[in-house]
């Protein structure tokens, strides 16, 4: 019958995926903020990395900036969740800024590992993306004992002091299996290489691979929403190619879906990265829905309950005012 010889469409949808307690601290944070002391309210960097986050806050009276030399002397600013390197703290405290730290704690934890390791004099190496704000940050916190490792031709590159007193430490957002054969090639170097005290790839990095990983056998098709600056969403996109998705595109916007993507496509997966706001994946599913992909099928991997306070700073501020 003709309805058999029809393509089988339908959408396999990603959970966990999107929001993390960490971003969704981050822009709760500049919301209140915002509410609490009036706008304007500077954010150093992207707060998150996602564009439709980033304009919702701008309009809301959000001033975005590079550094804090471009923040009016006393003058209050945001700290993203990337984390900031002590040097960046210290120009705030010179320019007498206000600062509200939105860094997310897995972040932090990271850096207390690096003081730490530095503190004890070992040689650090951090396994990361050259030029992302997080590993700024991180290696700023002891940046005599930080080496960064970012493509397989960097382990080459590496020297240490000290072959028994090596650590490696990693950013928060990256693919949990290249990390892994990245550490491989580093313990071939140094044997003695020492794991970190406990996984710097954060829960909702590792959450959101397994996820796509789970379902991208069956895709013919991932869509991946989330902002090309965006780590995490990035290694979406490689995790579903890499496990065996025959397709997969990054967008920011169901817009930027080029039809020529589905053509010949039965199954597609949809996932986001951990600072996309949901209502951008519902338009994903709105435009395919439309297209005849009107079933969808959530593939569930894990069930987050993580939370974080919102920043003392804030909390302080905000009953101050009440
Ligand atoms: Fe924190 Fe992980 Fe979210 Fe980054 S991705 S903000 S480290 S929870």
């Amino acid at each position: 019958t003709p309805a058999s010889d029809a393509p089988r469409k339908r959408v396999l949808l990603a959970n966990p995926r999107g929001y993390c307690a960490g971003v969704d601290r981050a822009v709760v944070t500049v919301e209140k903020a915002l509410e609490t002391y009036g706008a304007p309210v500077y954010v150093r960097k992207e707060i998150v990395h996602n564009k439709y986050v980033v304009r919702t806050l701008e309009k809301r009276g959000a001033i975005f900036v590079d550094e804090t030399d471009e923040v009016p002397e006393g003058a209050l600013v945001v700290f993203s969740a990337h984390g900031v390197s002590p040097a960046v703290h210290e120009s705030a405290r010179e320019r007498q800024l206000r600062t509200i730290d939105a860094t997310c704690p897995l972040v932090t934890k990271v850096h207390q590992e690096a003081r730490r390791f530095a503190r004890d004099d070992y040689d650090i190496l951090l396994i990361g993306h050259e030029g992302h704000e997080e590993v700024e940050g991180t290696a700023g916190e002891a940046p005599e004992h930080v080496q960064l490792v970012d493509r397989a031709e960097d382990v080459d590159k590496v020297e240490v002091r000290d072959p028994n007193k090596v650590i490696w430490l990693s950013q928060t957002t990256l693919s949990v299996d290249e990390t892994m054969e990245r550490v491989e090639q580093l313990k071939d170097r140094f044997p003695q290489l020492q794991d970190p005290p406990s996984d710097d790839i954060c829960y909702a990095t590792q959450n959101r691979q397994v996820a796509v990983k789970a379902m991208a056998p069956e895709c013919d098709l991932v869509l991946v929403v989330g902002s090309q600056n965006s780590s995490n969403s990035k290694r979406l996109v490689e995790v579903a190619l890499g496990a065996g998705a025959k397709d997969s595109h990054l967008i920011d916007f169901a817009d930027e879906i080029d039809p020529s993507w589905l053509e010949g496509v039965e199954t597609v997966g949809v996932t986001s990265g951990a600072s996309v706001p949901d209502i951008l994946v519902m338009e994903v599913l709105r435009y395919l829905a439309d297209r005849g992909w009107e079933q969808v099928d959530e593939v569930t991997t894990a069930n987050e309950k993580v939370a974080f306070a919102l920043p003392r700073e804030l909390r302080k501020a905000m009953s101050d005012v009440r």
